[in-house]
Formats: structure tokens, sequence, C-alpha cells
């Protein structure tokens, strides 16, 4: 469904590496253009091109979110198979019209979400309403070794989670939050307001009961009127096989819980990849250094190569290989996050020049040097060309 979509930064129309202030530019520029009460012939083509480009912005403008959408595109990391029935990030699912519109200062025009409100006839300012739980960030350390071949991993992580005393009410059992006389209960209170486009029935937060429309009496002794509690909970996380140092999984509904039956919020884990002694990672291949003896190189050998996974491979090097030369074992590296290939495996050898001989190795080579007491050419290259 996501794969129509059009790329976000191209909706913007700013580069890949553009800066944030650029893209709130962009946006600030767009969004004034698309508002629909600027477009009053063709409002619901402006309305549709305003979501986009606000959604945009609101995946672009958050330094995770852009993060994953860079790695991942519109879709997410699928198919990693979340746990506990929590899956990967979705860009623009939580996206709900124009609530994101509170953090807007100059265009001139003070309370823009109220306008935005009132034009599209949404609900007003989200606090009355169901909100999202606040997303938990963690970070985990992996091996090497793990990268490679994925895992699974379990997170220690404190946070709230609902009250099952009051079930999140906040109230004692038994007793129920009275209505708010002030608002009679919607939360709300309306207003009318003067605009730049004439004057505007809108609503504002009731201050009474905080637009929660209910005024709890007895709170629950559990939560004390929170209506959620502390928890340490131990979350399972799949690794996906391939995953990079630095990458993020995300589990959705892992977060803390929502206001008012809203919707759970996610939980982001930073995936650390410790270093390894032997091999290292460039894009999605191992990259290793491996000794081999000098005789080795002059005659030609038969390697045994470790393998990330602890298998080995035989590979022939053939006679006359210079210190330095790169050998490739094809998809034999780290497999893709984003797709089913798979990188390489090169290694570099490196010819080990021995330290200490035996009297009869010492002859030996001393007899060699005989045959071949001269100094070889230099190419315009270097040595090794
Ligand atoms: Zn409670
Ligand atoms: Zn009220």
């Amino acid at each position: 469904m996501a794969s129509q979509k059009r790329d976000y930064y191209e909706v913007l129309g700013v580069e890949k590496n553009a800066t944030d202030e650029e893209i709130k530019k962009a946006y600030r520029k767009l969004a004034k253009k698309y508002h629909p009460d600027a477009n009053p012939d063709n409002k619901k083509e402006a309305e549709a091109k305003f979501k986009e480009v606000s959604e945009a912005y609101e995946v672009l403008s958050d330094k995770q979110k852009r993060q994953m959408y860079d790695q991942f595109g519109h879709d997410g990391p699928q198919g990693f198979g979340g746990q506990n029935g929590g899956g990967y990030y979705s860009y623009g699912s939580g996206f709900d019209g124009f609530s994101g519109f509170s953090g807007f200062d100059d265009f001139g025009f003070g309370s823009f979400g109220d306008i935005f409100s009132a034009a599209f006839g949404g609900g007003t300012r989200r606090k009355a309403g169901p909100r999202k739980g606040a997303d938990l960030k963690v970070g985990i350390d992996i091996t090497f070794e793990e990268s490679y071949l994925g895992t699974e991993k379990t997170i220690n992580l404190n946070r709230n989670k609902e009250c099952s005393h009051c079930h999140g009410t906040g109230a004692k059992p038994g007793t129920n939050p009275q209505t708010c006389q002030v608002c009679n209960g919607t939360g709300k209170i309306k207003q009318v307001i003067t605009t730049p486009f004439g004057q505007m029935s809108t609503q504002k937060v009731c201050s009474n009961c905080g637009g929660e429309g209910k005024i709890i009496r007895e709170v629950c002794s559990d939560c004390k009127g929170k209506g959620y509690v502390r928890e340490s909970a131990k979350i399972k996380v799949k690794i996906p096989e391939g995953i990079s140092d630095g990458q993020t999984v995300v589990l959705r509904g892992e977060g803390e819980p929502g206001v008012k039956n809203g919707p759970k919020g996610d939980l982001y884990i930073n995936v650390h990849v410790k270093k390894h002694n032997i091999y290292s990672r460039k894009a999605d291949h191992v990259l290793c250094d491996i000794p081999i003896t000098f005789t080795g190189a002059t005659l030609g050998t038969e390697l045994e190569i470790p393998m990330v996974d602890g298998s080995k491979e035989k590979y022939k090097i053939p006679e006359g290989t210079q210190t330095g030369t790169k050998f490739v074992l094809k998809n034999k590296g780290f497999k893709s996050v984003n797709g089913s290939w798979r990188g390489d495996f090169v290694f570099t050898v490196i010819v080990q020049i021995p330290k200490r001989l035996t009297q009869e190795q010492r002859e030996l080579i001393s007899k060699l040097a005989v045959t071949m007491n001269e100094q070889p050419p230099i190419k315009k290259k270097g040595i090794f060309g």
C-alpha cells in the first residue's frame, strides 16, 4: 500500500542530505501554498497535497524517523518478525491529519491548530482525546557474529503499564470518575476566535478537568490516580541477520501505555555491534587479513579461511602471490537487511617474513639468495605494481 507513495524528500523538494532547517523551510513554504483556505477553488486537492507534505515533514523532521526512513524506505524494515505482537515501524500510519501543528509558530497568525481543526472539522488539539503513549529508546550491544547470524535478545526495561487495580481509570475501584461540570464531560469548551479568515468557532481544552472530561474524587490506592504503575519488563527482540552498527529495530506497542485508550508507544532499540579482532565490515562485505608464509606466497598454497559463522573455506592462492593481494569469496558476506542478497567475504593476504630461522633454514635461504642475488627492477607503479 505504501509503495506508491512519493518519496518524502521529493514531496518536500529537498535533497537527501538536506539540513533540518532546509526541511523546515521547505515544509513551511509548501504548507502555506497548499493550505486549503488558500485554495478555495480546489480545496480537496490542496488538502491532499497538504496531508502529503505534512506526513513527509512528520517523518523527516524527526531524527529517528528520518534515519529509519533513509534505511528502510516507506514500509519500514518489514519481515523481521516482531515479538510479542510488535511489528516494525511503518511511516505515516500514525499520522492523524493536522494534530502535528502545535509546533507551528511563525505563520504569523496564532493558534493554527484551532484554525485547522475548524477548517477541516477534525477534533481539536489532541489533549482531550486518546493519545499515543510515549516512545521508549534503549540501546543493546551485540557481537559481530550475532550481527552476521541474527540473534534474539532479552531487554530489561522499566516502563509504565496500565494499573490493573483500576484498569487505568485512576479512580478507586467501585467508584466512577465524575463528569466534569464545566465542560459536561466533553473536555472542551467552545470559543469564538477572530482569525485572518474571519470569525471562527473553535474549542479549547477545559481547564477544570484538563481535557479529561471527568474528575476523579477518590483515587486508586495502587496508582494514586495516575492510572498506571511502573513495571520492569523483559522484552524479547529478534535482531535480524545482517543488521549493522547503529541501526534501529522498532517494536511497536512496547513503549509507554497510551492515554484514554490511545495506542501504546513504540520501543526503539538502537543496536551497537562490538568490534571484532579479526573481521570488519564494509557495506555488506566482511573484510579480514589472512597471514600466509612467504613460501606459501612464493609457491602457491591452499588456505583454510575461517568464516564468521565458524565454518572454514578452502581457498587456493596462486604462486607468486604478493602481500596485500585481495581475494573474494562471493556471497559469503552479510545478508542484506534490505533484501535477500549477500555481500562478499574479502580477505587480504599478508605475507609473513620469518623472524627466526633454524640453522638449516638459514642455509637453504642463503643458497636461494645466491640464485636471486639481484635487486628486482623498480617499476613505475611501485614495487608491488
Ligand atoms: Zn490504579
Ligand atoms: Zn471539564
